[in-house]
C-alpha cells in the first residue's frame, strides 16, 4: 500500500513513524515553516488539567504509548529528545492545595498526583507560599531536535520531500494524485497530518477549529538553579546550562503570527511573581497558532466520501501527550479497518 502523509511537525512525524514501524514505507511532503506550533512548542506532557484538578482525557491510555513512541523515534533517528522531568505544581493559594489533596489520595489520581505537600530541594529563591505538590509521568520532547533529526533520517531514505503541496496540485478519488516536482504520483492513502493548514484542502475545508495563539519566551539566568518543570498558571522548564522556556499564552482573539509585547510582560510579570528579583535575560521570543478544534478532541480518521483521505490533526496544546496513541490508532485502521473512537472520529463534524 502507497501512502502520502502531508506534513512533518509533531503529527506528520509521530504518525510517519508509526506507518513505518508496521512496515510501509510513506512518502512525506513537508515545507517547514519556522512559526508552526510544533517548531514553537515547549514540548511538555502532563496528564493533569490544574484548574480543578482532574485528569486530562484519555491521559492514562496516551500515557503508556507515550514512552515506547518517543524511545522508537529516538533509535529510528539515531537521536535523544525525549525527557521524562520531575513536574512541581506550586499552589497559588490555600483552595488550590486543599483541591489538590482532595483529589490525590484516590485512584485514579494517586497515579499522577502526589499526595503529600513537596519537601525536596527548591531554589530558595522561588516564592512558594502555598507549597507545591509533584505529578508523576510528565516531561518534555525536544521538539526541534526530534523533528530534525527524523528529517535527515527520512531523507536519507529518500522519503521526504521539502515542498508546499497546494489544493490545486491533489485529486480526490479511487486513488489519490498528487502533482509534485513536474510529476503526478498516485497513492493508495493521502494522509493530512499539516495542522491548522489541513483546512486548506476542500475534503477538510469545513472542520470547525478554533485556533488559539500563544507565545513563549526563553530565558537565561546565572543564578536560578531549578530541575524540574515548576508550573503556577505557567509553566519554567529548565531546557539547558541556565536556560529556561516560560509560557505560554493563550488568546483566541489576535490570529496573527506577530509577537507581541502584551504577550512578552504577560510571561515576565508572571515569571516575576515566582522568582521575585532574581536576574534574566530574554534570549528567544516565538509564537505559533495551536491547531484547536470545537470541543476540544483531535481529529482524526478517513473522510466519509473520500475513504482514502484521513485526518490526523486538531491537536490543540497537546499533540506531545495525544498523538502516539491516536497514531497508532489511525495506523491500526488504516491496516486493519478497526474502529477510529467515535469521540475523535472526524466524521464527527463532516
Ligand atoms: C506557544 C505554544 C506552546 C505549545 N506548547 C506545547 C506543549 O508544551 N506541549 C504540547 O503537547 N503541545 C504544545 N503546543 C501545541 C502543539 O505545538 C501543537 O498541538 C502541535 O504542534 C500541532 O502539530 P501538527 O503537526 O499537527 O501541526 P503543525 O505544527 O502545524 O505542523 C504541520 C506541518 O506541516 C507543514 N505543512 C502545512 N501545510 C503544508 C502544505 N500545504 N505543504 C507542505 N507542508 C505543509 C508545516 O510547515 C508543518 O511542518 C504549543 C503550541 C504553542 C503555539
Amino acid at each position: 500500500m502507497k501512502i502520502a502523509v502531508l506534513g512533518q511537525g509533531i503529527s506528520g512525524t509521530i504518525i510517519t513513524f508509526q506507518l513505518i514501524k508496521k512496515g510501509f514505507k510513506p512518502t512525506v511532503f513537508d515545507q517547514i515553516n519556522p512559526n508552526s506550533p510544533s517548531r514553537v512548542a515547549a514540548g511538555i506532557w502532563n496528564p493533569v488539567t490544574f484548574r480543578r484538578p482532574s485528569l486530562s482525557w484519555n491521559a492514562e491510555k496516551f500515557i503508556e504509548s507515550l514512552g515506547p513512541t518517543y524511545k522508537g523515534i529516538e533509535i529510528f533517528s539515531n537521536s535523544k529528545f525525549y525527557y521524562p522531568m520531575n513536574y512541581l505544581r506550586i499552589f497559588s493559594s490555600a483552595e488550590e492545595q486543599n483541591n489538590w489533596f482532595s483529589k490525590a489520595a484516590d485512584e485514579p489520581f494517586s497515579n499522577f498526583m502526589n499526595n503529600t505537600l513537596y519537601k525536596g530541594n527548591l531554589d530558595r529563591k522561588i516564592r512558594n507560599r502555598f507549597g507545591g505538590a509533584e505529578l508523576f509521568h510528565a516531561g518534555y520532547v525536544d521538539t526541534n531536535k526530534m523533528l530534525n533529526d527524523f528529517r535527515e533520517e527520512l531523507k536519507k531514505r529518500n522519503q521526504l520531500l521539502e515542498v508546499n503541496i497546494g489544493q490545486s496540485q491533489v485529486s480526490f478519488g479511487k486513488k489519490v494524485q498528487v502533482n509534485h516536482s513536474n510529476q503526478t504520483e498516485e497513492f493508495d492513502a493521502l494522509i493530512f497530518a499539516n495542522g491548522l493548514n489541513i483546512r486548506d484542502f476542500q475534503p477538510f475545508e469545513d472542520l470547525p477549529f478554533q485556533p488559539v495563539k500563544g507565545e513563549v519566551l526563553t530565558i537565561k539566568s546565572k543564578t536560578l538553579k531549578v530541575d524540574k518543570i515548576l508550573s503556577k498558571g505557567f509553566f519554567m522548564l529548565p531546557v539547558g546550562e541556565l536556560t529556561f522556556k516560560i509560557g505560554a499564552t493563550y488568546s483566541n482573539t489576535d490570529m496573527t503570527t506577530d509577537l507581541t509585547e502584551k504577550g512578552k510582560s504577560e510571561l515576565i510579570d508572571k515569571l516575576k511573581e515566582l522568582i521575585g528579583d532574581t536576574e534574566f535575560e530574554i534570549v528567544d521570543h516565538k509564537v505559533g497558532i495551536r491547531p484547536a478544534i470545537k470541543g476540544r478532541r483531535p481529529v482524526i480518521g478517513p473522510h466519509p466520501h473520500y475513504e482514502n483521505t484521513f485526518a490526523f490533526s486538531g491537536m490543540g496544546s497537546k499533540a506531545i501527550l495525544m498523538a502516539p496513541l491516536l497514531a497508532e490508532q489511525l495506523v491500526d485502521h488504516i491496516e486493519n479497518k478497526s474502529q477510529i473512537d467515535s469521540e475523535v472520529d472526524v466524521k464527527r463534524f463532516l
